[in-house]
Formats: structure tokens, sequence, C-alpha cells
């Protein structure tokens, strides 16, 4: 019984049964038997995250601190969103959680000129990157303690909430850590988007890898309608939310074809990289295209405050 438990663990989100999905690089994914929630998770959560996050060196994913690219600050949809923020809001402190290559904290000390901006990151060569652009970075994973139980007007989360093996922990401390009418920023895939669920029925029929998988860095795969449900039952009100499209580089690269192919030099594995890129190139220009009327995209990015922050 307990075995049995262990394999098809109910869902974190709505409680319900969970069945086996599909496999990816040996890990097994569950998806929720509740057609509502649908949210698909590894089982069992990985261990020993500790050593994935202190040196692995591609952490970093979008813009790693090890390719110096640097120059300036990359404005990218999140950040500007945030800088609108600050600006309407008179946000004055700002905690990035999983800072990376630091650029949201100079974006927000720069621009938003906020008066205190922490970073918390795991990441050991992330961490000493940002440390040298003079920011205030703490190494390690999330905790109340590690900023001293100090409060902010908005806590960024761009990308972590996938990577945690207790969302609902981590989503309580970080609320906790909210000044009156405090903002939580979270950025994270989004499964129910057209791409994931096309490139869901293509890895069947081409047998491919499924790209919106990527264990062991991602354990939980959320989308719109499971994690609005996930923080609505923290008590977090929804206050805007934005899409952005997938990056087809990353996508491809989830696919792991180029590494077989290299493996194995065969002409088997050379028509199926050939036919993987080729399809997920088209889907990809096909929803860049359908971009303007889609209602939902990969990447989803969820403005939320406390409700009792609304009665006042
Ligand atoms: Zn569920």
């Amino acid at each position: 019984m307990e075995l049995a438990n262990s394999l098809f663990p109910n869902c974190m989100i709505c409680g319900s049964k969970s069945k086996f999905l599909v496999l990816k690089d040996g890990f097994k994914h569950n998806i929720c038997m509740n057609d509502k929630c649908l949210f698909i998770f590894v089982v069992p959560v990985p261990s020993n995250l500790d050593k994935v996050y202190s040196s692995y060196p591609n952490v970093c994913i979008d813009d790693l601190p090890i390719r110096q690219f640097h120059a300036g600050i990359k404005m990218n949809k999140n950040i500007s969103f945030s800088i609108n923020l600050i600006n309407s809001f008179k946000i004055e402190s700002v905690l990035d959680i999983g800072s990376r290559n630091g650029n949201f904290l100079l974006a927000m000390k720069k621009i938003g000129r906020v008066k205190s901006a922490i970073g918390i990151e795991p990441n050991t060569s992330a961490w000493q990157y940002c440390k040298g652009l003079g920011l205030d970075v703490r190494h390690g994973f999330f905790s109340k303690e590690i900023v001293s139980n100090q409060k902010f007007d908005l806590i960024n989360m761009a990308d972590v909430i996938e990577h945690v093996t207790n969302p609902r922990l981590f989503i309580r401390q970080a609320t906790q850590l909210l000044n009156q009418n405090g903002l939580i920023l979270i950025r994270t895939p989004n499964l129910s988007s057209y791409w994931s669920k096309i490139t869901y029925k293509l890895s069947i029929v081409l047998r491919l890898p499924w790209s919106s998988l990527t264990p062991p860095e991602h354990i939980y795969n959320f989308s719109k309608n499971n994690l609005t449900n996930f923080l609505e039952s923290e008590s977090l009100e929804i206050q805007s939310i934005y899409f952005e499209p997938p990056n087809l580089l990353y996508e491809l690269g989830q696919l792991h074809l180029i590494k077989q192919y290299r493996k194995e030099r065969s002409l088997g594995r050379a028509f199926k990289f050939l036919v993987g890129f080729s399809a997920y190139t088209l889907v990809f220009v096909f929803l860049k295209l359908l971009q303007p009327i889609l209602q939902e995209n990969f990447s989803q990015t969820i403005l939320v405050k406390r409700v009792s922050d609304s009665q006042y």
C-alpha cells in the first residue's frame, strides 16, 4: 500500500489521484486524474537537488552568467513589467529568488531605483557572478532566515517554482515576507499552452522526448489553470497575467536528438534528428503566426497579492 502511494501520490494541488503519464530522461512523470487540474509532476521527487543546483553548470539556462553577455541590462518582459510596477505602486524593497546573472536586481536598482534589492541564488558560479556585480545576493536555497525575516514590497520568482521540492511551503514562506499590499511575481512554463499540447502529440506520433518536461530540474509542471487554483488555495489573488512564446533553441535542445546522433552516427538517427527538428520548427513558426490571437502561450507570468490585503 505504501509503495502504491509513493508511485501514485495524490496531486499536490487538488488532492486527486494521479496516474503515470510519460518517462523523460529516466524520470517518471505522473498526471493528476482530475480533468480540470491535469497537474504533471516527477515521481518520486528527485533527491540530492542541493548537489544539482550548487554545481550544475546550466542552471541559469536562458541567460547564463558564464556567457558574460552582461554588457547592459537585458530587458526581458519580466523586467520591464516589474519596472512599471515599481513606478505605479511605489515599491521600495525587492527580493529576487533565483537571481541567476543578477539581471533583475541590477535593473531594479538602476532603472527602478528601489531602496533595497536582495537576491538569493543556490548556484555557486551564478552567486559569485552576482557578488562580482556588487549585488546583495545570498548563497543558498530560499528560506525566511536567509533574508533574516526581512519584508518586501515585491518578491520575484522567475522560473523557480517548478524547481522546488515543496511549492506550497515555498509560496507560504514567501507570502509571509510580504509587506502590506506586497506583490509576488511568478514566472513558470504553462503546460496548457498550444505549444505544449501540440508537442506532446508530436512526441507520441514521432516517438520523441517531450521538450516541455525537463527533469530533474523541473519537478512540478504547471498549467495556467492549476497554477491559478494553487495560488488561490494559498489565499493569493491574481492581479494580472501575461504570456511569452517558448525559446525554440532551448526546446530543440530538450529533444536530445543531437546527443543521440553523436552517440550513434547512423542514418536512422540522422533521419530522426531531421524529422524532429523540422516538426518542432514548423509548429513554432505556425504558433508564432497565430500569436496575436492566442489566449495562452508557453511562458506564463502571474502577479498576485494576498486576499487579505485587498480590503485595504
Ligand atoms: Zn490535481
